[in-house]
C-alpha cells in the first residue's frame, strides 16, 4: 500500500481509513502542525474553490510533513443552505495530493445533514433546550466566542455547561455555538467518511489518456428531452469529464429523460417554485466538484 498524510488536529483519520485502504492508501496522521492556522472553517458562505483551495494547501503540506509521495488534506463550511438560506447546510472537501506528478484529485459533498447552529441565551433553560437539540454531549457545544474570557471549547457534560452559565449569566447573555471540530461533531465526521467514499471512487476511475487516477465529472451539459412532449429542457443530457492530470477531456451521455416538471412547455416556469437563480438554458452547469 501507498502511503498519505493526513494533516488534523481534529483525529478525521477515523472517517477517512476505509475508504482509503480501499483504493491501495494507508493513512498516516500528522499532528505536529495547527491545522487552524489555514482556516477555522471558512466561513458560512465559502464557495466550494476556496474550500478547495484550503484542503488542497492542508494535502500539500502534509505530504512535505510526513515525507510522502501522496497528501490528504480536508475541509468543511457551515451556514444555510444555497437555495432557500432556510436549512442549516455541510458542504464537505477531500483533496488527495501526489506530490510526484503534481496534480490533485478532489472529493465533494453537501447536504443538510448538520447539527451547525448558534445563539444567545438568557437562561439556564434556554441553554438546555439548545444543547439537547444540539445533541450535547453526544456532540460538543462551545461557550463563548474565541478571544473572549469565558470562551470555551471542552465542555464535557451539563453540569460543568451550567456551572459556568450561572456565573456567566447575571452579567450578560451567553453565546453558544455547536462545535464542528471533527472529534467533537459525529454528525460532521459521518459526511466526513462520506466524502472519503466519493473520493475512493474518484480514485478509481482513470484517464484513459494518461492513465492517471481521478477522472471525474466537472460539469453537466443541459439539454436533456422532456419525458412527456420531447422538447429539450434545462435538465443535463451528459455530463463533462476532465482529467487533471492531462487534461483530456468527454462527454458522458446521461440515459434519463427530463421530468415534464422541468420542462417550459409542460409547467411553464412561472409555475415553478422558484428554488435558485435562473441560468441560461445553454450554459453547462460547472459541478463544484466531484
Ligand atoms: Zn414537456
Ligand atoms: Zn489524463
Amino acid at each position: 500500500m501507498e502511503k498519505i498524510t493526513l494533516l488534523t488536529k481534529h483525529r478525521k483519520a477515523a472517517a477517512l481509513c476505509s475508504a482509503l485502504s480501499g483504493c491501495g492508501f494507508k493513512l498516516c496522521s500528522e499532528t505536529g502542525f495547527d491545522t487552524d492556522q489555514l482556516s477555522t472553517f471558512s466561513g458560512a458562505r465559502s464557495g466550494a474553490t476556496s474550500l478547495r483551495g484550503t484542503a488542497l494547501q492542508k494535502a500539500k503540506l502534509g505530504a512535505e510533513l510526513g515525507n510522502t509521495r501522496y497528501g490528504l488534506g480536508s475541509e468543511g463550511s457551515f451556514g444555510l443552505d444555497p437555495f432557500i438560506e432556510l436549512t442549516p447546510w455541510n458542504t464537505e472537501v477531500l483533496a488527495w495530493w501526489d506530490r510526484v506528478e503534481q496534480y490533485a484529485v478532489y472529493a465533494f459533498v453537501q447536504g443538510p445533514e448538520t447539527n451547525f447552529n448558534r445563539k444567545f441565551v438568557d437562561s439556564v433553560e434556554e441553554a438546555e433546550r439548545f444543547v439537547t437539540q444540539c445533541k450535547f454531549p453526544a456532540h460538543g457545544v462551545i461557550i463563548g466566542k474565541p478571544g473572549e474570557v469565558d470562551y470555551y471549547q471542552d465542555l464535557a457534560n451539563t453540569e460543568q455547561m451550567k456551572d459556568m452559565l450561572v456565573r456567566l449569566l447575571p452579567q450578560s447573555a451567553v453565546w453558544l455555538e455547536t462545535d464542528m471540530r471533527a472529534h467533537r461533531n459525529p454528525t460532521r465526521m459521518r459526511m466526513i467518511e462520506r466524502c472519503a467514499r466519493r473520493l475512493a471512487m474518484n480514485l478509481r476511475s482513470a484517464c484513459q489518456v494518461c492513465s492517471k487516477a481521478g477522472f471525474v465529472a466537472v460539469a453537466q451539459i443541459p439539454g436533456a428531452v422532456c419525458e412527456s412532449c420531447g422538447a429539450k429542457t434545462a435538465a443535463a443530457r451528459a455530463e463533462l469529464f476532465n482529467c487533471l492530470s492531462c487534461g483530456h477531456e468527454e462527454e458522458r451521455k446521461l440515459s434519463s429523460l427530463a421530468p415534464a416538471s422541468r420542462c417550459d412547455h409542460c409547467t411553464p416556469v412561472k409555475r415553478r417554485p422558484r428554488i435558485s437563480a435562473p441560468r441560461r438554458r445553454d450554459s453547462p452547469r460547472v459541478l463544484p466538484l466531484r
